[in-house]
């Protein structure tokens, strides 16, 4: 194989996992990254067995486990106390199971994996390619950088590199998005499961458990609340003590969790894009993780995808010369998100939007579709993070699997 001269534009999870990869195998890698500090943005997320077990395969699973919480369940209910959703990974396999980690974790043991030879150029924020000549990329401000082999734009959801390099279907913002913020866990009772509660589509309210982080050794949950992107000013304008108010008549046991939050400024607006592609990748310049294929985080699968298409890249690098391993990377790991965008688009508005006639027939249908032939499987796999195709699922090796198995969050005992 030889040495490539790599440029890697963002510096999320996606140019994270390629660029410790990437020098791995020898090559030079560069990033750009526009924030001047970079540093995790939002509070956490799930990582999958198939995100985790790229992590294992990096040998950073033992430093991930040692901060993340061990999820088992997924159960979402309405107030009066409906049972919407109860997905448990031992459906699958009793050794699975999802990891709930904060975004700050994650960062540090992706940046502590990262090789010294790794530049970090903070601060540069990437315009695109230059016109002339794709070797070389365009910076704000005018400043120039390359020549590079390859050039990786893991630029994020509102990537604009993407149209100057895939051919856009379809990027459209969700008209809902969510507030984020950590929580300390103090003495929740569902320390292994992700718990939501629905209000129809029009609320919906998240709790899951994201264990520690470096330099912080107290336990947290990631706390989501529902709400229309055109409704994000009005709740900044109306007085915090009112919504703390409906939190608790929606989910009295969640109340005491949000006694320290105060002020507006302690949670965070998350918008989302449905993004779709026909093209991942234009001469020397290639797209992974959001940039490629942003969807909502209604499946909890982008940071797992991010991390597949940094391993995937690697791997296509490794069998095949330029352009060529291009687009065997592209093949491969479109097969596999396809399925997730169709999924995450249909569920979407399932779990955040105004139609009550949808969401009640979620509340009568979904338990039930799950107990069809075939259907638990079905959805255990999408949970997952295995389903491959409308067939095919991902292998897990077994190694990984027992390596998962026995792990347990310090401090809890799961049922
Ligand atoms: C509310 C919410 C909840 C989520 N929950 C989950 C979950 O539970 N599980 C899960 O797997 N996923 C979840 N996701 C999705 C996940 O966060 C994303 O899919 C993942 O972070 C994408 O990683 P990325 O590296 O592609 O992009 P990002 O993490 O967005 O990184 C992009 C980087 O590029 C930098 N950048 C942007 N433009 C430029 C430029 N022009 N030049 C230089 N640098 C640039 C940015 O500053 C940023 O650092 C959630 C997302 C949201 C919004």
């Amino acid at each position: 194989m030889t040495p490539l001269r790599i440029a890697i534009v963002g510096y999320g999870t996606a140019g994270q996992a390629a660029a410790v990869l990437l020098a791995r195998d020898g090559h030079r890698v560069e990033v750009f990254e526009r924030a001047p500090e970079p540093g995790p943005v939002g509070a956490g997320f799930l990582l999958q067995p198939t995100g985790l077990q790229v992590l294992w395969r990096m040998e950073l699973l033992g430093a991930v486990l040692s901060h993340g919480a061990r999820v088992d369940r997924l159960y979402g209910d309405t107030p009066c106390g409906r049972a919407v959703m109860d997905m448990r990974y031992a459906g699958l396999d009793p050794r699975l199971c999802g990891i709930g980690m904060q975004r700050g974790a994650l960062f540090s043991i992706l940046d502590q994996a990262r090789a010294e030879s790794v530049q970090l150029h903070a601060g540069v924020t990437i315009e695109g390619p230059d016109d002339a000549d794709d070797r070389w990329l365009r910076a704000t401000g005018g400043a120039r950088y390359g020549p590079f082999d390859l050039v990786l734009a893991a630029d994020g959801a509102a990537s604009r590199l993407r149209a100057r390099i895939g051919r856009v279907r379809r990027d459209a913002v969700y008209p809902w998005g969510a507030l984020w913020c950590l929580l300390d866990a103090r003495d929740w009772p569902h320390p292994a499961e992700l718990r939501q509660r629905y209000v129809a589509a029009r609320r919906m309210i998240g709790l899951l458990p994201v264990g520690t982080r470096p330099g912080d050794a107290t336990p947290r949950l990631s706390f989501f609340w529902s709400l229309p992107v055109a409704a994000f000013d009005g709740w900044q304008a109306a007085a915090l003590e009112d919504w703390r108010d409906t939190v608790t008549s929606l989910w009295p046991e969640a109340s005491a969790l949000l006694a320290t939050t105060t002020t507006h400024a302690q949670l965070a607006g998350a918008t989302y894009r449905d993004v779709s592609l026909g093209q991942w990748h234009r001469g020397r310049w290639v797209l992974l993780g959001d940039a490629a294929h942003a969807m909502s985080p209604q499946l909890g699968q982008g940071v797992n995808m991010a991390l597949l298409d940094a391993e995937a890249l690697r791997d296509a690098l490794r069998a095949e010369a330029l352009p060529d391993a291009l687009a065997t990377y592209a093949r491969v790991r479109r097969r596999h998100v396809a399925m997730y965008q169709f999924w995450s688009r249909w569920l979407t508005p399932v779990f955040q939007s105004e139609r009550d006639l949808i969401a009640k027939a979620r509340d009568v249908a979904f338990q039930p579709m799950g107990r069809l032939p075939g259907g638990r499987g079905h959805m255990l796999r999408v949970l997952s993070g295995t389903q491959h195709g409308v067939f095919g699922s991902l292998a897990l090796a077994p190694a990984f699997v027992d390596a998962l198995g026995g792990f347990r969050t310090a401090g809890v005992s799961t049922k």
